[in-house]
């Protein structure tokens, strides 16, 4: 049971439904729960005050956790992908059976409003759901040989350990974008969660720890460790690990990747966006600003995805603003798990700290604060939604500022909206609102929008499964999820079979 959690530790107690206490080994290594590292306090975003204590990874956890895996690869690569797919789909029911006291953790720690934590981890299911029909589908292909007798053929197999290195605001469906996939690919998975959300990583972990032990598999199939940038890097030194997915910020993204590539592993990263949103001079206005807020807001501006720029035509710039500035000053601030809540807190104080600079340095730069622009004086970490109308050459507008802030920028034509949307180093989400078929043609077209998700009439969040998640340029070129992602999960051989026992020409040579 959770005890001693402060002033609202009844509101903590379904936590022990997903098997947290006040005091928790946030390590599964070797298929036990152990800590030999910091003991560190989680904190709830709304009010700073400690939830409960974890005792995180040391070195020694790490290296004992690697040498298990190591083992559990060998036994895991060889079970059939149909087999498990069904561990996949043990894995998705479990977390079904528990999705609301998931999701109302991921609220509590992560500080999402509820719907949002519930969502996140309907995503894992979905996850679960699509990996078990592609544990069926890992189909290689046989190519014509131009020999006779000899066949071609390409096959996929497992790479052996994948390791995850996650970021604070999707705790758990990062997870499952990669794990699911890894894991019916034939990979076992190290996963180092962020360390300001260590109950989530333990959550998850203990329900998929459960699955792997009643079916009587090797626990360190699935090794889950809590702990900061020490752990991150032993996991990108480790050459143990073929493939590191790593999903951050952009500036630790690359010092992860500069340490995997010098070992020659391969490395799937999701890092910083800075997403815009382009409304044409004939788009449905009402739609267009209801998808804006939603998008800038939502979350509180701490999605990868979040719209950063709002690029209005001129013809429509008063009108879309005039709607945004109505709705921003209804947005309710508050508890995430209250109801009607519609933006919780930013993450962490520090959090709150960045955005009272970053909106210093948009004064600087010229920036207009047109709503919100303070933080919320009082315990938490909340801020105002704030639209901010300044020049798209503005340096800070080319830079992530991760809370809900949005710029106006205007434009005058197409192809100005464009190059605006492509200014800037991350390559991540884009959307267009327009009625006009040759604009959306153009847009999704090789002159149009240059990041790896572009959409029309929807927002630049809410990505389905189902297609490949990921971004270009300084966003890091990974493809998460949905499609063809699997590729990258497992190893190609391309195998030429002689079924002939035909001699090689080999003239002149005289084999004796
Ligand atoms: P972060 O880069 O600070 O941390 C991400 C993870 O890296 C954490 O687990 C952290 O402990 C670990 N880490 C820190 N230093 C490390 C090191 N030297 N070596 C290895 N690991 C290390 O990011 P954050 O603040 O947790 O997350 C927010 C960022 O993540 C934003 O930029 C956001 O856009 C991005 N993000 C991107 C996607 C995407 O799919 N593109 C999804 C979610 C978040």
């Amino acid at each position: 049971m959770i005890r001693e959690m402060g002033s609202s530790s009844k509101e903590y107690e379904f936590l022990s439904e997903i098997g947290l206490s006040s005091h928790n080994l946030g390590n599964y290594v070797g298929g036990k729960w152990l800590g030999n590292g910091p003991l560190v306090s989680t904190l709830n975003p709304a009010n700073n005050q400690p939830i409960a204590q974890v005792v995180e990874a040391s070195l020694e956890d790490y290296e004992q956790g690697l040498k298990a895996c190591e083992e559990a690869a060998k036994v895991w690569m060889q079970v059939p992908a149909p087999k498990r797919g069904d561990i996949v789909r043990q894995i998705g029911d479990a977390l079904r059976s528990k999705l609301d006291f998931l999701g109302r953790l991921l609220s509590l720690e992560m500080g999402k409003i509820l719907a949002e934590g519930i969502g996140e981890v309907q995503e894992v299911i979905d996850m679960c759901d699509f990996a078990v029909g592609l544990s069926r589908q890992l189909n290689g292909s046989v190519i014509p040989s131009e020999r006779p007798n000899h066949m071609m053929l390409e096959m996929w197999n497992p790479l052996g350990i994948v390791g995850v290195i996650t970021a604070f605001n999707f705790p758990c469906a990062v997870l499952g974008w990669n794990a699911c996939i890894a894991l019916v690919c034939g990979n076992c998975v190290v996963w180092k969660g962020a360390p300001t959300t260590p109950l989530i990583t333990i959550a998850m972990t203990k329900l998929v720890a459960e699955v792997l032990e009643k079916n009587h598999l090797p626990g360190a199939i699935f090794t889950a460790m809590c702990g900061g940038a020490e752990i991150g890097e032993a996991i990108a030194k480790d050459t143990r690990i073929p493939l590191v997915s790593f999903t951050g910020s952009s500036k630790v993204g690359l010092t992860v990747q500069q340490t995997v590539s010098a070992r020659s592993g391969k490395t799937l990263l999701e890092l910083s966006g800075n997403n815009a949103i382009i409304v044409m001079d004939d788009a449905d206005i009402q739609l267009a600003a209801r998808s804006v807020l939603f998008a800038a807001v939502g979350t509180a501006g701490q999605r990868c995805t979040t719209c950063r720029r709002l690029l209005l035509h001129e013809s429509v710039y008063d009108k879309v603003l005039e709607q945004l500035l109505t709705s921003y000053k209804q947005v309710k601030i508050g508890d995430p798990l209250e109801k009607g809540t519609l933006l919780g807190p930013l993450h962490t104080p520090e959090s709150k700290k960045n955005f009272e600079k970053g909106i210093e340095v948009i004064k600087s730069q010229g920036g207009k604060v047109l709503t919100g622009g303070k933080a919320v004086e009082g315990e938490g970490n909340f801020v105002e939604p704030t639209i901010i109308e300044i020049s798209s050459d503005a340096a800070v507008v080319k830079e992530e500022l991760f809370a809900p802030v949005l710029y106006a920028l205007k434009f005058k034509t197409f192809e100005e909206a464009v190059a605006i949307n492509n200014s800037v180093p991350q390559g991540l989400s884009s959307s267009i609102f327009t009625r006009s078929p040759e604009n959306i043609f153009k847009w999704i077209g090789p002159m149009g929008s240059d990041c790896g998700i572009v959409n029309v009439n929807i927002p630049t969040n809410g990505a389905e499964i189902g297609g490949a998640f990921g971004g270009e340029k300084a966003t890091g070129g990974g493809r998460e999820a949905g499609s063809d992602s699997w590729k990258q999960y497992m190893r190609r051989s391309t195998c030429t079979i002689n079924y002939g026992n035909e001699l090689p020409l080999a003239q002149g040579i005289n084999f004796g």
